[in-house]
């Protein structure tokens, strides 16, 4: 038995004529008279109209149990409002369990809050409807990727916290070590190793909701701290992580909205960087990049005589974007790295009306709005250069003028297959791995490992893939390479020397040589996950204690100093603070 019979946002017609004992804090009172006063009772489940037929003093968010007997409401003052409002609690008696001082916000949902002060007192701010809404979202979605996991065979496994380096390129937060002072463990940027270790250990499907901690700048999708599902299973191919990630996926749409998403469909990098500019495309909405190199190869049109040459359709773009809209346009695709941006309006009959149309011939004129299909009324919008930097820049115009918000148009999942495994060439020739080093190349490319050199590097795909929903990066995973041979190769085309290696990793490659079986994994980010389902932009509103967006907590003033006694013993001295 606990000290209440029901939570107050439970109460209905069916519980008319109970006699009820309810919990919570005063959302709201209102005195009628000296002797009765309603009182609007809340708890996480809702609020409840009580009324009282005493003298109280009573202030907003004081804590109270309430007794009395439910009973319908007057005719005519229901509310509609309310899931509790045909009926009140009538003949209540209150029990005075703690006192409160005023909030030092309004409770009232609509008003915004300076987000320093909801933070600095998260625990009055986690009581309003949307974070508790937020939340136990994001409960419901933890425990549909356990069960879905499980279900699958995975065994949860907990992972150290204090740890050497990994290797996923951020920069780590490092806790100095007491019984060796001048040594330092890092806190785990992801269990990647740990999980491949498992892997050797013969656990044969690992997973955790894990704890990463990344030291980078924070944004609205990003905290440093932040939590995964980590998976990882030994002898299963790339697709069998697709499909076991796609299940515990479905099951957490599925516990939110009630509805089991379709099959996630899979797009090569390459596509997707070709019809969406980016490697996470929101395919929420069309406005595809569309190919028109070939209707410029023999141009006479000097800003067409480049690489590559494509363009979008905005539909009714040409009343809906004025002059001013169009300069500012152009400026950003400047700022993106394009010269400039190829605009035109489409008239009637699909001619097309803009500054460049004189130096175009008539075939020109009549194949681009032919091939975007425009109609009058549409804007063209087209950008001439290189290939990356056409696909970089259209592919930002591209969500600037069509990315619905947030909460609209539904979850569009996409894994994005194919990656490169390098990302840039570095000035002394060397390839740069777009992920960790311990992925696997494509089966295809293998050969031009030894073959590629400068730019050919970067066209030799991986068996590394992401995850998209509606634009945003969820996660990324890889099948790792289990054979000594190639991570050497790998090493030696990163750099690596033998020793670097056997200094970062050499227990994972030790490991490595008592039978590797070969393995594949995945991580994807709870908070975004969360966040978008629960139609929320920023992360911190699905996390209970966030950071700020410089990196602070105002509720426990954390980062702090520590005593010098403390550091002594660490064996730190701090040097003075940089001005
Ligand atoms: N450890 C990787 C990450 O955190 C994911 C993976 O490859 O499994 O991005």
């Amino acid at each position: 038995m606990t000290m209440r019979t029901d939570y107050c946002g439970s109460l209905r017609a069916s519980d008319i004529g109970r006699e009820v004992t309810v919990c919570g804090w005063v959302d709201t009172r209102r005195v009628h008279s000296e002797h009765l006063a309603f009182i609007d009772l809340r708890d996480h489940t809702g609020i409840v109209q009580c009324v009282v037929d005493e003298k109280l003093d009573l202030r907003s968010e004081y804590v109270v149990a309430i007794t009395g007997v439910v009973r319908e409401r007057f005719e005519g003052k229901g509310n509609d409002k309310l899931a509790t409002g045909d009926i009140e609690i009538g003949e209540a008696s209150v029990e005075l369990l703690a006192r409160a001082e005023p909030p030092p916000f309004p409770m009232h949902e609509r008003t915004d809050v300076d987000e320093t002060i909801r933070l600095r007192h998260r625990y009055i701010d986690l009581r309003k409807s949307r974070m508790q809404r937020n939340l136990r979202t994001r409960a419901r979605v933890n425990s549909a990727i356990r069960g879905a996991m499980e279900r699958q065979g995975f065994v949860e496994i907990e992972t150290p916290m204090l740890i050497a380096s990994t290797p996923e390129g951020a920069r780590d937060f490092v806790v100095p070590s007491r019984l060796h002072p001048g040594e330092f463990y890092a806190l785990p940027q992801s269990p990647q190793l740990f999980k491949q270790l498992c892997m050797v250990g013969g656990i044969d499907r690992y997973y955790q909701i894990a704890r990463c901690l990344r030291d980078e700048d924070l944004r609205a999708d990003r905290q440093f701290e932040f939590m995964q599902l980590d998976m990882e299973a030994s002898f299963v191919t790339q697709d069998d992580v697709l499909a076991f990630v796609s299940e515990a996926i479905k099951d957490a749409v599925e516990a939110i909205t009630g509805e089991r998403p379709a099959d996630i469909a899979t797009m090569t990098w390459r596509e997707a960087m070709e019809r969406f500019g980016s490697d996470k495309p929101d395919v929420r909405f069309g406005m595809e990049l569309v190919e028109m190199s070939d209707i410029f190869a023999g141009t006479e049109a000097n800003v067409f005589k480049v690489d590559c040459v494509k363009g979008i359709l905005h539909r009714g773009g040409a009343e809906s974007l004025g002059r001013n809209a169009i300069d500012a346009l152009t400026d950003k695709c400047k700022r993106w790295g394009a010269k400039g941006l190829a605009w035109f309006r489409v008239g009637e009959g699909g001619v097309l009306d803009g500054a460049l149309t004189k130096f175009m011939s008539g075939a020109e004129l009549a194949a681009v709005p032919e091939r975007l299909g425009a109609e009058q009324g549409d804007m063209v919008l087209m950008i001439a250069a290189d290939r990356r930097t056409v696909n970089h820049v259209l592919g930002l115009l591209r969500l600037e003028l069509g990315r619905p918000p947030v909460n609209e148009g539904g979850f569009h999942f996409l894994w994005v297959s194919e990656f490169p495994l390098f990302e840039a060439v570095g000035d002394n020739g060397r390839p740069v791995p777009a992920h960790h080093p311990f992925t696997m190349p494509h089966p295809d490319d293998m050969d031009k490992l030894d073959a590629a050199s400068g730019e050919e590097y970067l066209d030799i795909r991986s068996q590394a893939y992401d995850l998209v929903l509606n634009g945003w990066e969820l996660g990324s995973g890889s099948v790792r390479i289990h054979r000594p041979e190639i991570q050497s190769k790998i090493f030696e085309l990163l750099g690596i020397g033998v020793d670097e290696a056997q200094l970062k990793f050499g227990f994972l490659l030790d490991a490595f040589r008592f039978g590797a079986p070969p393995h594949a994994g995945f991580a994807f980010g709870i908070d975004r996950l969360a966040a978008l389902l629960a139609g929320e932009e920023n992360i911190r509103e699905v996390i209970a204690f966030p950071k700020t967006q410089s990196g602070t907590d105002p509720l426990t003033n954390a980062p702090t100093a520590i005593d010098p006694a403390h550091l002594e013993e660490l064996g730190l001295r701090l040097l003075p603070p940089s001005v």
